[in-house]
Protein backbone atom coordinates (compact mmCIF):
# COMPACT_ATOMS: atom_id res chain seq x y z
CA UNK A 1 0.00 0.00 0.00
CA UNK A 2 0.68 3.78 -0.60
CA UNK A 3 0.76 6.15 2.43
CA UNK A 4 -2.98 6.90 2.59
CA UNK A 5 -3.00 3.13 2.94
CA UNK A 6 -0.54 3.46 5.91
CA UNK A 7 -2.35 6.78 7.26
CA UNK A 8 -6.33 4.85 6.78
CA UNK A 9 -3.97 1.78 9.18
CA UNK A 10 -2.99 4.40 12.06
CA UNK A 11 -6.38 5.83 11.58
CA UNK A 12 -8.26 2.21 12.21
CA UNK A 13 -5.80 0.90 14.59
CA UNK A 14 -5.98 3.64 17.02
CA UNK A 15 -10.24 3.55 17.04
CA UNK A 16 -9.84 0.14 17.38
CA UNK A 17 -7.97 0.50 20.55
CA UNK A 18 -10.86 2.91 21.93
CA UNK A 19 -8.18 6.22 21.63
CA UNK A 20 -9.82 9.48 20.32
CA UNK A 21 -7.83 9.92 17.25
CA UNK A 22 -7.44 12.93 16.25
CA UNK A 23 -7.24 13.71 11.78
CA UNK A 24 -7.22 17.50 11.86
CA UNK A 25 -6.69 20.68 13.79
CA UNK A 26 -10.87 20.71 13.85
CA UNK A 27 -10.79 18.19 16.09
CA UNK A 28 -8.59 19.70 19.18
CA UNK A 29 -6.13 16.73 19.88
CA UNK A 30 -7.62 16.08 23.81
CA UNK A 31 -5.00 15.37 26.30
CA UNK A 32 -4.83 11.29 25.71
CA UNK A 33 -5.63 11.29 22.43
CA UNK A 34 -3.33 10.63 18.90
CA UNK A 35 -3.25 12.48 15.72
CA UNK A 36 -2.62 11.21 12.76
CA UNK A 37 -1.79 13.71 9.76
CA UNK A 38 -1.19 13.58 6.28
CA UNK A 39 1.50 15.65 4.32
CA UNK A 40 2.86 16.81 1.81
CA UNK A 41 6.46 15.34 0.32
CA UNK A 42 8.85 15.12 2.55
CA UNK A 43 11.63 14.85 -0.59
CA UNK A 44 13.31 11.80 0.22
CA UNK A 45 11.48 9.86 -2.51
CA UNK A 46 13.67 6.67 -2.69
CA UNK A 47 12.56 6.31 1.09
CA UNK A 48 8.90 6.48 1.24
CA UNK A 49 6.56 5.67 2.59
CA UNK A 50 7.57 7.85 5.27
CA UNK A 51 6.16 7.94 8.93
CA UNK A 52 7.35 10.47 11.17
CA UNK A 53 6.60 10.64 14.90
CA UNK A 54 6.28 13.63 17.02
CA UNK A 55 7.44 15.38 19.09
CA UNK A 56 10.56 13.18 19.16
CA UNK A 57 11.19 13.39 15.18
CA UNK A 58 11.72 9.83 14.58
CA UNK A 59 11.70 9.33 11.11
CA UNK A 60 10.45 5.70 9.19
CA UNK A 61 11.08 5.04 6.01
CA UNK A 62 9.56 2.18 3.87
CA UNK A 63 7.03 1.76 5.52
CA UNK A 64 4.48 -0.80 4.94
CA UNK A 65 0.86 -1.45 6.22
CA UNK A 66 1.54 -3.87 8.02
CA UNK A 67 4.24 -1.90 10.13
CA UNK A 68 1.59 0.28 11.52
CA UNK A 69 0.93 -1.91 14.39
CA UNK A 70 3.95 -1.83 15.78
CA UNK A 71 5.02 1.44 15.18
CA UNK A 72 1.89 2.61 17.22
CA UNK A 73 2.33 -0.35 20.11
CA UNK A 74 6.58 0.62 20.08
CA UNK A 75 6.79 4.61 19.10
CA UNK A 76 3.25 5.77 20.04
CA UNK A 77 2.12 3.99 22.62
CA UNK A 78 5.58 2.97 24.17
CA UNK A 79 7.54 5.64 23.84
CA UNK A 80 10.28 3.09 21.61
CA UNK A 81 12.30 3.36 18.49
CA UNK A 82 11.62 0.56 16.09
CA UNK A 83 15.06 -0.12 14.58
CA UNK A 84 14.38 -2.12 12.04
CA UNK A 85 12.46 0.70 10.06
CA UNK A 86 14.85 3.38 10.83
CA UNK A 87 17.59 4.83 8.08
CA UNK A 88 21.03 3.38 7.89
CA UNK A 89 23.96 4.17 6.29
CA UNK A 90 27.67 2.62 7.26
CA UNK A 91 26.57 0.75 9.61
CA UNK A 92 25.36 3.10 11.93
CA UNK A 93 21.34 4.07 12.57
CA UNK A 94 19.55 7.10 11.67
CA UNK A 95 16.46 7.74 14.82
CA UNK A 96 15.55 11.24 13.67
CA UNK A 97 14.85 12.83 10.78
CA UNK A 98 17.03 15.89 11.09
CA UNK A 99 20.10 13.54 11.88
CA UNK A 100 20.17 11.67 8.34
CA UNK A 101 22.79 13.28 5.92
CA UNK A 102 20.31 13.72 3.26
CA UNK A 103 18.60 16.08 5.73
CA UNK A 104 21.23 17.49 7.93
CA UNK A 105 23.24 19.20 4.89
CA UNK A 106 19.72 20.78 3.74
CA UNK A 107 18.75 24.46 4.53
CA UNK A 108 15.04 24.15 4.00
CA UNK A 109 13.25 27.24 3.97
CA UNK A 110 11.45 27.62 0.89
CA UNK A 111 10.32 23.88 1.94
CA UNK A 112 10.44 23.87 5.48
CA UNK A 113 6.88 23.38 6.06
CA UNK A 114 6.12 20.60 3.32
CA UNK A 115 5.96 17.02 5.19
CA UNK A 116 5.00 19.16 8.24
CA UNK A 117 2.20 20.55 7.53
CA UNK A 118 -1.58 19.17 6.30
CA UNK A 119 -1.76 21.35 3.46
CA UNK A 120 -5.59 21.05 3.64
CA UNK A 121 -5.62 23.35 6.69
CA UNK A 122 -5.20 27.24 6.58
CA UNK A 123 -5.54 26.78 10.86
CA UNK A 124 -2.12 24.47 10.36
CA UNK A 125 -0.37 27.23 8.14
CA UNK A 126 -1.70 30.03 10.72
CA UNK A 127 -0.86 28.58 13.53
CA UNK A 128 3.02 28.34 12.37
CA UNK A 129 2.70 32.06 11.68
CA UNK A 130 1.34 32.11 8.24
CA UNK A 131 -0.13 34.81 6.61
CA UNK A 132 1.85 37.32 9.25
CA UNK A 133 4.03 38.59 5.94
CA UNK A 134 0.68 39.65 4.46
CA UNK A 135 0.05 41.37 7.66
CA UNK A 136 2.90 43.46 7.81
CA UNK A 137 2.85 44.56 4.45
CA UNK A 138 -0.71 45.42 4.66
CA UNK A 139 -0.41 47.06 7.71
CA UNK A 140 3.13 48.09 8.79
CA UNK A 141 5.01 48.77 5.10
CA UNK A 142 4.40 50.53 2.23
CA UNK A 143 3.96 49.36 -0.91
CA UNK A 144 7.14 51.23 -2.24
CA UNK A 145 9.32 49.55 0.58
CA UNK A 146 7.88 46.20 0.03
CA UNK A 147 9.47 46.92 -3.57
CA UNK A 148 12.09 47.74 -1.85
CA UNK A 149 12.91 45.14 0.58
CA UNK A 150 12.43 42.28 -2.58
CA UNK A 151 14.96 44.59 -4.47
CA UNK A 152 17.46 44.43 -1.59
CA UNK A 153 17.13 41.22 -0.88
CA UNK A 154 18.31 40.05 -4.43
CA UNK A 155 15.77 37.52 -4.78
CA UNK A 156 16.31 36.65 -8.26
CA UNK A 157 13.59 34.35 -10.16
CA UNK A 158 13.70 30.62 -9.59
CA UNK A 159 12.51 29.81 -12.97
CA UNK A 160 15.43 29.43 -14.90
CA UNK A 161 16.88 32.65 -15.95
CA UNK A 162 17.18 34.24 -12.19
CA UNK A 163 16.05 37.73 -13.50
CA UNK A 164 15.85 40.06 -10.74
CA UNK A 165 12.40 39.96 -8.66
CA UNK A 166 12.09 42.56 -7.02
CA UNK A 167 13.17 44.93 -10.54
CA UNK A 168 10.14 43.11 -12.27
CA UNK A 169 8.23 44.57 -9.23
CA UNK A 170 9.41 48.17 -9.72
CA UNK A 171 9.04 47.41 -12.75
CA UNK A 172 5.37 46.49 -12.93
CA UNK A 173 4.83 49.32 -9.76
CA UNK A 174 5.77 52.18 -11.93
CA UNK A 175 3.15 51.20 -15.08
CA UNK A 176 0.30 53.40 -15.23
CA UNK A 177 -2.16 50.79 -15.75
CA UNK A 178 -5.62 50.81 -13.94
CA UNK A 179 -5.44 46.75 -14.04
CA UNK A 180 -2.59 44.98 -13.54
CA UNK A 181 -1.87 41.53 -12.65
CA UNK A 182 0.03 38.69 -10.75
CA UNK A 183 0.83 35.68 -12.62
CA UNK A 184 2.30 32.47 -11.08
CA UNK A 185 4.12 30.38 -12.99
CA UNK A 186 3.55 26.15 -11.80
CA UNK A 187 3.86 24.78 -15.44
CA UNK A 188 7.42 23.01 -14.32
CA UNK A 189 7.53 21.00 -17.69
CA UNK A 190 11.09 20.04 -17.23
CA UNK A 191 11.49 15.88 -17.01
CA UNK A 192 12.78 15.16 -13.47
CA UNK A 193 11.54 18.05 -11.87
CA UNK A 194 9.12 18.43 -9.54
CA UNK A 195 9.83 21.51 -7.23
CA UNK A 196 6.90 22.90 -7.48
CA UNK A 197 4.94 20.32 -7.27
CA UNK A 198 6.04 19.93 -4.07
CA UNK A 199 5.34 23.33 -2.37
CA UNK A 200 1.96 23.46 -4.43
CA UNK A 201 1.21 20.25 -2.64
CA UNK A 202 2.73 20.52 0.43
CA UNK A 203 2.23 24.12 1.63
CA UNK A 204 0.13 26.40 -0.75
CA UNK A 205 -0.21 28.73 1.24
CA UNK A 206 3.19 30.06 1.19
CA UNK A 207 3.03 31.02 -2.60
CA UNK A 208 -0.36 32.49 -2.33
CA UNK A 209 0.91 35.04 0.39
CA UNK A 210 3.66 35.91 -1.51
CA UNK A 211 1.41 36.37 -4.89
CA UNK A 212 -0.87 38.49 -2.04
CA UNK A 213 1.97 40.53 -1.13
CA UNK A 214 3.19 41.07 -4.69
CA UNK A 215 -0.29 42.16 -5.46
CA UNK A 216 -0.38 44.66 -2.52
CA UNK A 217 3.20 45.95 -3.68
CA UNK A 218 2.75 46.29 -7.27
CA UNK A 219 -1.06 47.74 -6.81
CA UNK A 220 -2.58 44.44 -8.81
CA UNK A 221 -5.93 43.15 -7.89
CA UNK A 222 -6.08 39.92 -9.34
CA UNK A 223 -3.99 36.76 -9.08
CA UNK A 224 -3.20 33.91 -11.59
CA UNK A 225 -2.00 30.34 -11.07
CA UNK A 226 -1.03 28.92 -14.41
CA UNK A 227 -0.76 24.76 -12.89
CA UNK A 228 -0.52 21.95 -15.38
CA UNK A 229 -3.38 19.52 -15.48
CA UNK A 230 -0.83 16.59 -15.30
CA UNK A 231 -0.78 18.06 -11.44
CA UNK A 232 -4.17 17.15 -9.77
CA UNK A 233 -3.06 16.79 -6.66
CA UNK A 234 -1.59 20.67 -6.48
CA UNK A 235 -4.23 21.72 -8.30
CA UNK A 236 -6.96 20.37 -5.81
CA UNK A 237 -5.13 21.72 -3.05
CA UNK A 238 -4.56 24.90 -4.66
CA UNK A 239 -8.32 25.11 -5.04
CA UNK A 240 -8.85 24.33 -1.48
CA UNK A 241 -6.55 27.16 -0.12
CA UNK A 242 -8.09 30.08 -2.39
CA UNK A 243 -11.10 28.78 -0.95
CA UNK A 244 -10.05 28.80 2.85
CA UNK A 245 -8.14 32.24 2.43
CA UNK A 246 -11.35 33.65 0.95
CA UNK A 247 -13.23 32.61 3.78
CA UNK A 248 -10.42 34.17 5.74
CA UNK A 249 -10.80 37.48 4.81
CA UNK A 250 -7.20 36.97 3.20
CA UNK A 251 -7.91 37.58 -0.59
CA UNK A 252 -11.28 39.40 -1.81
CA UNK A 253 -12.27 43.18 -1.85
CA UNK A 254 -11.31 44.53 1.75
CA UNK A 255 -8.38 41.75 2.65
CA UNK A 256 -8.12 41.72 6.64
CA UNK A 257 -10.13 44.87 6.69
CA UNK A 258 -7.19 46.87 4.86
CA UNK A 259 -9.43 48.03 1.65
CA UNK A 260 -7.09 46.11 -0.32
CA UNK A 261 -8.64 44.39 -2.96
CA UNK A 262 -6.65 41.21 -4.17
CA UNK A 263 -8.39 37.34 -5.48
CA UNK A 264 -6.21 34.62 -7.19
CA UNK A 265 -7.96 32.29 -9.15
CA UNK A 266 -6.44 28.85 -11.36
CA UNK A 267 -5.42 28.39 -14.89
CA UNK A 268 -4.81 25.01 -15.87
CA UNK A 269 -2.68 23.83 -18.53
CA UNK A 270 -2.67 21.33 -20.64
CA UNK A 271 1.47 20.42 -20.43
CA UNK A 272 2.83 22.07 -23.42
CA UNK A 273 6.51 22.77 -22.27
CA UNK A 274 6.65 25.90 -24.41
CA UNK A 275 3.98 27.47 -22.52
CA UNK A 276 6.47 27.77 -19.55
CA UNK A 277 7.72 31.11 -21.77
CA UNK A 278 6.00 34.04 -20.33
CA UNK A 279 4.09 35.10 -23.79
CA UNK A 280 3.02 31.78 -24.01
CA UNK A 281 1.84 31.21 -20.76
CA UNK A 282 0.03 34.18 -20.77
CA UNK A 283 -1.59 33.52 -24.03
CA UNK A 284 -2.38 30.42 -22.98
CA UNK A 285 -4.35 31.98 -19.87
CA UNK A 286 -6.15 34.05 -22.05
CA UNK A 287 -7.39 31.01 -23.97
CA UNK A 288 -5.37 31.74 -27.17
CA UNK A 289 -2.86 28.98 -28.43
CA UNK A 290 0.37 28.63 -26.12
CA UNK A 291 2.55 30.36 -28.24
CA UNK A 292 5.78 32.96 -27.56
CA UNK A 293 5.32 36.27 -29.22
CA UNK A 294 8.18 38.88 -30.06
CA UNK A 295 9.28 41.43 -27.80
CA UNK A 296 9.05 43.85 -26.69
CA UNK A 297 6.22 44.85 -25.51
CA UNK A 298 7.26 43.27 -22.17
CA UNK A 299 5.31 41.02 -19.65
CA UNK A 300 6.35 43.85 -17.71
CA UNK A 301 4.45 46.19 -19.87
CA UNK A 302 1.94 44.58 -21.67
CA UNK A 303 1.82 40.84 -20.08
CA UNK A 304 -1.44 39.01 -19.43
CA UNK A 305 -4.63 40.21 -21.40
CA UNK A 306 -1.74 43.41 -22.53
CA UNK A 307 -1.44 44.58 -18.95
CA UNK A 308 1.46 44.69 -17.01
CA UNK A 309 2.14 41.73 -15.35
CA UNK A 310 4.62 40.49 -12.32
CA UNK A 311 5.70 36.86 -13.69
CA UNK A 312 7.14 34.48 -11.37
CA UNK A 313 7.35 31.38 -10.67
CA UNK A 314 6.32 29.28 -7.49
CA UNK A 315 9.74 28.92 -5.64
CA UNK A 316 9.79 32.64 -6.09
CA UNK A 317 7.00 33.82 -4.40
CA UNK A 318 7.33 30.75 -1.40
CA UNK A 319 10.81 32.92 -0.97
CA UNK A 320 8.22 36.46 -0.42
CA UNK A 321 6.67 35.80 3.08
CA UNK A 322 10.39 34.61 4.54
CA UNK A 323 11.73 37.86 3.14
CA UNK A 324 8.94 40.24 4.27
CA UNK A 325 9.39 38.51 7.61
CA UNK A 326 12.88 38.62 8.16
CA UNK A 327 14.57 41.44 6.29
CA UNK A 328 16.63 41.79 3.38
CA UNK A 329 19.70 41.88 4.93
CA UNK A 330 18.59 38.19 6.64
CA UNK A 331 18.07 36.84 3.08
CA UNK A 332 21.24 38.23 1.46
CA UNK A 333 23.57 36.62 4.25
CA UNK A 334 22.23 33.19 2.62
CA UNK A 335 24.61 32.12 -0.24
CA UNK A 336 26.72 34.07 -2.96
CA UNK A 337 26.21 37.83 -3.07
CA UNK A 338 24.39 37.31 -6.16
CA UNK A 339 22.48 34.55 -5.69
CA UNK A 340 21.38 34.66 -2.37
CA UNK A 341 18.94 32.53 -0.68
CA UNK A 342 18.18 28.50 -1.25
CA UNK A 343 17.37 26.67 -4.07
CA UNK A 344 15.39 23.13 -4.18
CA UNK A 345 16.76 20.71 -6.68
CA UNK A 346 14.87 18.02 -8.00
CA UNK A 347 17.62 15.07 -7.69
CA UNK A 348 17.15 12.39 -9.57
CA UNK A 349 18.90 9.58 -11.79
CA UNK A 350 21.72 6.69 -10.75
CA UNK A 351 21.83 8.20 -7.33
CA UNK A 352 21.50 6.91 -4.30
CA UNK A 353 19.26 9.20 -2.98
CA UNK A 354 16.75 10.44 -4.90
CA UNK A 355 14.03 13.62 -4.02
CA UNK A 356 13.91 17.10 -3.29
CA UNK A 357 16.92 18.77 -1.63
CA UNK A 358 16.98 22.34 -0.76
CA UNK A 359 20.55 24.19 -0.24
CA UNK A 360 21.73 27.65 -0.13
CA UNK A 361 22.94 28.80 -3.25
CA UNK A 362 26.72 28.49 -3.62
CA UNK A 363 27.07 24.52 -2.71
CA UNK A 364 28.40 22.35 -4.47
CA UNK A 365 27.74 19.61 -6.71
CA UNK A 366 29.90 17.32 -4.57
CA UNK A 367 28.16 18.40 -1.92
CA UNK A 368 24.42 17.73 -3.20
CA UNK A 369 25.55 14.30 -4.91
CA UNK A 370 28.12 12.85 -2.63
CA UNK A 371 26.41 14.24 1.18
CA UNK A 372 22.78 14.88 0.41
CA UNK A 373 22.53 12.28 -2.52
CA UNK A 374 24.18 9.65 -1.15
CA UNK A 375 26.83 8.61 -3.80
CA UNK A 376 26.44 6.71 -6.85
CA UNK A 377 24.09 3.57 -6.92
CA UNK A 378 25.79 0.14 -6.51
CA UNK A 379 29.53 2.02 -6.28
CA UNK A 380 29.37 3.32 -9.86
CA UNK A 381 31.50 5.92 -10.98
CA UNK A 382 30.25 9.45 -11.76
CA UNK A 383 30.30 10.73 -15.15
CA UNK A 384 28.39 13.46 -15.78
CA UNK A 385 24.75 15.63 -14.44
CA UNK A 386 22.57 17.39 -16.71
CA UNK A 387 21.49 20.73 -14.84
CA UNK A 388 18.81 22.71 -15.75
CA UNK A 389 16.18 20.25 -17.59
CA UNK A 390 16.49 20.16 -21.64
CA UNK A 391 17.21 23.82 -22.12
CA UNK A 392 19.70 23.21 -19.29
CA UNK A 393 24.12 21.66 -19.85
CA UNK A 394 25.82 18.53 -18.64
CA UNK A 395 28.45 19.22 -16.49
CA UNK A 396 31.23 16.51 -15.97
CA UNK A 397 33.52 15.82 -12.90
CA UNK A 398 35.75 18.39 -13.22
CA UNK A 399 32.71 20.72 -12.35
CA UNK A 400 32.09 18.63 -9.07
CA UNK A 401 33.16 21.91 -7.29
CA UNK A 402 31.34 24.24 -8.70
CA UNK A 403 29.26 26.64 -6.50
CA UNK A 404 25.22 25.75 -7.93
CA UNK A 405 24.30 29.22 -8.50
CA UNK A 406 23.30 31.47 -11.49
CA UNK A 407 26.60 32.97 -12.14
CA UNK A 408 28.78 30.14 -12.11
CA UNK A 409 26.33 27.44 -13.88
CA UNK A 410 26.25 30.48 -16.77
CA UNK A 411 29.76 30.52 -17.16
CA UNK A 412 30.27 26.91 -16.87
CA UNK A 413 27.90 26.70 -19.89
CA UNK A 414 25.09 25.47 -18.16
CA UNK A 415 22.34 26.81 -16.38
CA UNK A 416 20.04 26.59 -12.97
CA UNK A 417 16.73 25.91 -14.75
CA UNK A 418 14.20 25.06 -12.71
CA UNK A 419 16.42 23.12 -10.62
CA UNK A 420 16.21 19.63 -11.94
CA UNK A 421 19.57 17.47 -11.50
CA UNK A 422 20.06 14.77 -13.21
CA UNK A 423 22.77 12.50 -12.35
CA UNK A 424 24.44 10.04 -14.66
CA UNK A 425 26.70 7.15 -13.86
CA UNK A 426 29.69 6.16 -16.00
CA UNK A 427 27.85 3.71 -17.60
CA UNK A 428 25.36 6.03 -19.41
CA UNK A 429 26.16 7.44 -23.36
CA UNK A 430 26.13 11.20 -23.86
CA UNK A 431 25.14 10.69 -26.99
CA UNK A 432 22.01 8.73 -26.29
CA UNK A 433 21.19 11.86 -23.35
CA UNK A 434 21.68 14.52 -25.85
CA UNK A 435 19.29 12.59 -28.44
CA UNK A 436 16.61 12.05 -25.49
CA UNK A 437 17.04 15.92 -24.54
CA UNK A 438 16.87 16.92 -28.47
CA UNK A 439 14.15 14.68 -28.92
CA UNK A 440 11.68 15.98 -25.97
CA UNK A 441 12.19 19.81 -27.01
CA UNK A 442 11.50 18.86 -30.66
CA UNK A 443 8.28 17.41 -29.67
CA UNK A 444 7.80 20.17 -27.47
CA UNK A 445 8.89 22.94 -30.23
CA UNK A 446 5.62 25.24 -31.01
CA UNK A 447 6.37 25.50 -34.66
CA UNK A 448 5.92 29.09 -34.46
CA UNK A 449 9.68 30.15 -36.36
CA UNK A 450 11.38 28.27 -39.02
CA UNK A 451 15.04 27.78 -37.10
CA UNK A 452 13.54 25.77 -33.99
CA UNK A 453 10.86 23.79 -36.44
CA UNK A 454 13.16 22.91 -38.68
CA UNK A 455 16.25 22.90 -37.06
CA UNK A 456 15.33 20.31 -33.94
CA UNK A 457 14.23 18.21 -36.56
CA UNK A 458 17.46 18.03 -38.26
CA UNK A 459 19.86 18.01 -35.27
CA UNK A 460 17.97 14.99 -33.71
CA UNK A 461 18.06 12.86 -36.98
CA UNK A 462 21.70 13.69 -36.93
CA UNK A 463 21.42 11.90 -33.31
CA UNK A 464 19.21 9.08 -34.15
CA UNK A 465 22.12 8.67 -36.73
CA UNK A 466 25.24 8.71 -34.48
CA UNK A 467 23.78 6.47 -31.94
CA UNK A 468 22.37 3.92 -34.69
CA UNK A 469 26.18 3.29 -35.58
CA UNK A 470 24.97 5.69 -38.87
CA UNK A 471 26.75 8.52 -38.36
CA UNK A 472 29.85 9.98 -40.39
CA UNK A 473 32.48 12.05 -38.30
CA UNK A 474 31.73 15.44 -40.15
CA UNK A 475 28.28 15.11 -38.47
CA UNK A 476 29.24 16.14 -35.54
CA UNK A 477 30.17 19.67 -36.69
CA UNK A 478 27.10 19.79 -38.59
CA UNK A 479 25.67 19.69 -35.17
CA UNK A 480 27.39 22.64 -33.74
CA UNK A 481 26.50 24.61 -36.81
CA UNK A 482 23.26 23.82 -36.55
CA UNK A 483 23.21 24.44 -32.78
CA UNK A 484 24.91 27.76 -33.30
CA UNK A 485 22.37 28.96 -35.85
CA UNK A 486 19.27 27.86 -33.82
CA UNK A 487 20.51 29.63 -30.67
CA UNK A 488 20.93 32.70 -32.78
CA UNK A 489 17.49 33.06 -34.71
CA UNK A 490 15.30 31.21 -32.47
CA UNK A 491 12.81 33.62 -31.27
CA UNK A 492 12.09 32.19 -27.92
CA UNK A 493 14.13 30.30 -24.91
CA UNK A 494 12.85 27.07 -26.10
CA UNK A 495 14.83 27.15 -29.45
CA UNK A 496 17.26 29.27 -28.34
CA UNK A 497 18.51 26.76 -25.20
CA UNK A 498 17.59 23.64 -27.38
CA UNK A 499 20.48 23.43 -28.64
CA UNK A 500 22.49 23.08 -25.04
CA UNK A 501 22.37 19.46 -23.68
CA UNK A 502 24.51 18.83 -27.64
CA UNK A 503 26.47 21.54 -27.41
CA UNK A 504 28.07 20.89 -23.67
CA UNK A 505 27.73 16.78 -24.48
CA UNK A 506 29.92 17.81 -27.81
CA UNK A 507 32.24 19.77 -25.81
CA UNK A 508 32.61 17.47 -22.61
CA UNK A 509 32.65 14.28 -24.11
CA UNK A 510 33.65 14.43 -28.07
CA UNK A 511 35.40 11.39 -28.00
CA UNK A 512 32.44 9.61 -27.33
CA UNK A 513 30.27 11.15 -30.27
CA UNK A 514 33.63 9.99 -32.43
CA UNK A 515 33.66 6.82 -31.41
CA UNK A 516 30.54 6.74 -32.32
CA UNK A 517 30.57 7.55 -35.72
CA UNK A 518 34.42 6.04 -36.23
CA UNK A 519 33.25 2.56 -35.14
CA UNK A 520 30.20 2.78 -36.31
CA UNK A 521 28.59 1.03 -33.15
FE1 LIG B 1 8.11 28.06 -30.97
FE2 LIG B 1 10.61 27.09 -30.96
FE3 LIG B 1 10.11 29.40 -32.10
FE4 LIG B 1 9.99 29.17 -29.43
S1 LIG B 1 11.80 28.98 -30.69
S2 LIG B 1 8.55 30.25 -30.76
S3 LIG B 1 9.18 27.08 -29.28
S4 LIG B 1 9.27 27.41 -32.74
Amino acid sequence: GGSLDIYAEFVRLIQEKGIPCAVSLEQEPQHDSIGVKKSGCHGFCEMGPLVRIEPQGWLYIKVKQEDCAEILAESILGDRFVDRLAYKKNGRTYPTQEEIPFYKKQTRLVLEHCGHVDATSIKEYLAIGGYTALEKALFRMSPDEIVKVIEESNLRGRGGGGYPAGRKWAQVKRQKAAVKYIVCNGDEGDPGAFMDRSIMEGDPHRMLEGMMIAGIACGATAGYIYVRAEYPLAVSRLETAIAEAREYGLLGTDILGSGREFDIKISKGAGAFVCGEGSALTASIEGKRGMPRVKPPRTVEQGLFAKPTVLNNVETFANVPLIIQNGAEWYRAIGPENSPGTKAFALTGNIENTGLVEVPMGTTLREVIYEIGGGMRAGAGFKAVQIGGPSGGCLTKEHLDLPLDFDSLKKAGAMIGSGGLVVMDEHTCMVEVARFFMNFTQNESCGKCVPCREGTKRMRAILERIVAGQGEPEDIDMLLELADMISSTALCGLGKTAALPVISTVKNFRAEYEAHVLDKR
